[in-house]
């Protein structure tokens, strides 16, 4: 989608700090990061929200999972824990209507979130 931040990341028309990247995700530190490790798992399909999703793209939020696990654990916040966190329209506090999976370690979360 032409107008999308991260349809811009993807494609690299906007340099990111990427931690990894293939067909079908890319992962790379968050701009304002809220832990000491902050990083986002987007898929390379343009999806605006959680509402948009499809039976089709189960495998892809599989793989986003996946993906966040692999790069957890190569950040080493695997074992100390970390926080999966996507969000969805105004109340959820989604800004970016691209999909992403924030991953937060490197310090005790608390909850429930504010
Ligand atoms: P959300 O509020 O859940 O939609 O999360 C959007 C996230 O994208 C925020 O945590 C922002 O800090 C982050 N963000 C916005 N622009 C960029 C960028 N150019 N590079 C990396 N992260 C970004
Ligand atoms: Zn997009």
């Amino acid at each position: 989608m032409s107008d999308c931040l991260f349809c811009k990341i993807n494609s690299g028309e906007i340099p990111a700090d990427i931690l990894y990247q293939d067909d079908d995700v890319s992962v790379f530190r968050d701009i304002s990061a809220q832990a000491p490790c902050h990083f986002l798992v987007i898929p390379k399909k343009h999806i605006a929200t959680i509402n948009h999703l499809q039976p089709a793209d189960a495998g892809l939020l599989g793989k986003m999972y996946l993906t966040a696990q692999d790069v957890a654990r190569q950040q080493g916040i695997s074992e100390s824990g970390f926080r999966t966190v996507m969000n969805c329209n105004d109340d959820g506090g989604q800004t970016v209507y691209h999909i992403h999976l924030h991953v937060l370690g490197g310090r005790p979360m608390s909850w429930p979130p504010g």
